[in-house]
C-alpha cells in the first residue's frame, strides 16, 4: 500500500505538528528542522503534489494569504522570505505543495 502523505497526515491531525495558523483552506505549522529563527510551512488542506501540478489561483491565493497571516502573527512582517520548491531538482522533499515562511535572520541572494 502507498505511504500516506506526511502533510495530509499533519492536516488531519494524525501526525502532530506545532500549528501556527489554520483556516478552511490552509494549515501553517513550524518546520521540524528550522533553517531560520522563524520557519513555518503553509500547506493547502487539499492534496496537491507541487507547484507544477498547477494548483490554480484560488489555492495559490489561500496559501499566500496564509503566509502573510503567519508573518503578521509571528511579528515578522518587516522582513521575511517565501520559498516554494517544486520538484526534486529544486530541493522539494515532501510531495505536498507548501510555502516556506522564513524570517528572523538576514538571507543571501542568489539562494544556494
Ligand atoms: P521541501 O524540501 O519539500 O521544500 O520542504 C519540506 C520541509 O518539511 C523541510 O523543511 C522539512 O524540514 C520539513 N519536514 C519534514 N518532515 C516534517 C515533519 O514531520 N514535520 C514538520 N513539521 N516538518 C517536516
Amino acid at each position: 500500500m502507498a505511504e500516506p502523505c506526511l502533510f495530509c497526515e499533519i492536516v488531519s491531525g494524525r501526525v502532530p505538528a506545532r500549528r501556527v495558523y489554520e483556516d478552511e483552506r490552509v494549515l501553517a505549522f513550524h518546520d521540524i528542522n528550522p533553517m531560520a529563527p522563524v520557519h513555518v510551512l503553509v500547506v493547502p488542506k487539499v492534496h496537491i503534489s507541487c507547484a507544477a501540478d498547477d494548483p490554480g489561483s484560488e489555492v495559490w491565493g489561500a496559501v499566500m494569504d496564509g503566509a502573510v497571516r503567519v508573518a503578521e502573527l509571528l511579528g515578522v512582517s518587516g522582513g521575511y522570505r517565501l520559498v516554494v520548491n517544486s520538484g526534486e531538482q529544486a530541493g522539494q522533499t515532501i510531495p505536498h505543495l507548501h510555502v516556506h515562511v522564513l524570517a528572523g535572520r538576514r538571507f543571501n541572494w542568489p539562494p544556494g
